[in-house]
């Protein structure tokens, strides 16, 4: 491609580091619409993909089968806690998921084995919420 409209990615990579925790490409050109920026969605999505590629984004799917972006603190491999209300994204280590899933693929054979595994909930300020709401309702 003779035209690689770096300056797009990097607007897209800011307006992803700005974002306190998991985002669709979709919310993500929300924003950057707000912005008056002129991307458009699909350029949002070809640079959260290429983001994701190069390792400089986290991806994953959410419950609802979204494709879902971050730019994370941590490099290498790790887990995430997503609190399915505000966004708010931990990201943690799983010694555990490592042992098991190491156990389990060769268990049945495999090598190179990949996991993906990320835990949504409500995070703690949401939850108090929750129970402050439903507590007033009564
Ligand atoms: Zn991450
Ligand atoms: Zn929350
Ligand atoms: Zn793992």
């Amino acid at each position: 491609m003779a035209q690689r409209n770096t300056w797009q990615r990097e607007r897209v990579r800011d307006a992803l580091a700005d974002a306190r925790g998991f985002v669709s490409a979709q919310s993500l050109h929300a924003e950057l619409r707000q912005a008056n920026t002129g991307i458009g969605l699909a350029t949002v999505y070809r640079a959260l993909a290429g983001l994701a590629a190069s390792g400089e984004a986290d991806s994953l799917q959410s419950p609802e089968g979204e494709a879902l972006y971050r730019a994370c603190s941590t490099e290498g491999h790790h887990h995430h806690l997503i609190c399915r209300s505000c966004g708010l994204t931990v990201e943690i280590e799983a010694k555990d998921v490592e042992q098991w899933a190491q156990r389990t693929a060769s268990l049945h054979g495999f090598r190179d084995a990949e996991h993906v595994v990320d835990i949504f909930g409500l995070c703690a300020t949401c939850a108090n919420r929750q129970d402050a709401a439903s507590g007033a309702a009564q």
